[in-house]
């Protein structure tokens, strides 16, 4: 086995990952496909389960979850019972298999691979991982995650200390919660705003029906896909969203008197209906609703 080949092409995957992920880190199947090595393509997915190993390798490249069937639970949760550590399950029941087997060789070589967490269809949040322990008797590997960021600029994921590590897993689930929310709101809602109709998924934002710090949960039911404005306006309690789907400018802010943006961008918007997906998976709560207008209402 050619242990520098192996590092080099890891760098390299690392490098590339890094300049066709969106702003998220998110990657698409298809650039999962298309990774190149001079004029040879060198796949870092295949089409069996979450451990991956190209042929022109010796070792794995990548790990990968499935993103979740009905799309409401959030992931990850499953997956991270440490501070510091992703647990990676074994395939199958037995340390010996040869795929658990190569796993542990990689871990054994220091060298890093690719971790995908399915967001989406065929959309992954790319990370960094180096494995650093072994458990036969949990069935589990621990890795060290770090975001691609990191991993590119060479600093070596095996060699973070404790509260590097922490620091990486906070971020790479906060990162995961974050980005599968927005992901999974803005495909509910048709990448356009409920309010607006506007279409531009870089000015869109998975807004929060209850709020994070409510205890809302990241999931379809709890969000709404509104523009940034709208959506600074909503957590500013400018605007209202009854639970009727109707929404409401706040008093004071309909009887100012300004410029073009607040008399077509929210004057006009009072008792507008906004437009959200009809199936029960995806529409807004209704209670979720009801306790943020009541919020909303408070603050009028
Ligand atoms: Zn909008």
């Amino acid at each position: 086995m050619d242990i520098e080949y192996e590092r080099l092409v890891r760098s390299a995957v690392f490098d590339y990952l890094e300049s066709v992920a969106d702003r998220d880190g998110v990657v698409s199947w298809q650039q999962l496909r298309s990774f190149r090595v001079g004029n040879e393509p060198v796949l870092l997915v295949g089409s069996g389960n979450g451990i991956f190993k190209p042929r022109q390798l010796d070792l794995p490249i990548s790990i990968l979850t499935a993103p979740p069937k009905d799309g409401r639970q959030p992931p990850y949760e499953d997956e991270v019972s440490s501070d510091e550590f992703l647990l990676y399950r074994y395939r199958g029941t037995d340390p010996q298999q040869w795929e658990n087997v190569r796993l542990r060789r990689l871990m054994q070589e220091g060298l890093p691979l690719v971790y995908l967490h399915g967001i989406d269809v065929g959309r992954y949040l790319a990370s960094a991982a180096m494995l650093v322990d072994d458990d036969p008797a949990g069935l589990t590997f621990m890795a060290v995650l770090a975001d691609l960021d990191t991993a590119r600029s060479g600093t070596d994921i095996g060699d973070l200390n404790d509260r590097e590590r922490a620091y990486q897993i906070r971020l790479a689930r906060q990162r995961l919660q974050q980005t599968s929310f927005r992901e999974r709101v803005l495909k509910a809602y048709k990448k356009s705003c409920a309010l607006c109709r506007l279409r531009h998924p870089e000015l869109l934002d998975a807004a929060h029906i209850i709020r994070d710090a409510h205890g809302g949960r990241p999931i379809v039911p709890n969000g709404l896909a509104l523009c940034k404005i709208y959506h600074a306006a909503y957590d500013s309690n400018i605007i209202g969203i009854r639970p009727d789907l109707v929404t409401e400018v706040r008093g004071d802010v309909l009887e100012e008197s300004d410029g073009p943006m607040l008399a077509h961008g929210l004057q006009e918007f009072h008792r507008a209906e906004i437009w959200t997906p009809r199936s029960a998976n995806s529409a807004p709560d209704p209670a979720g609703l009801e306790e943020r207008y009541a919020e909303f209402l408070a603050a009028s």
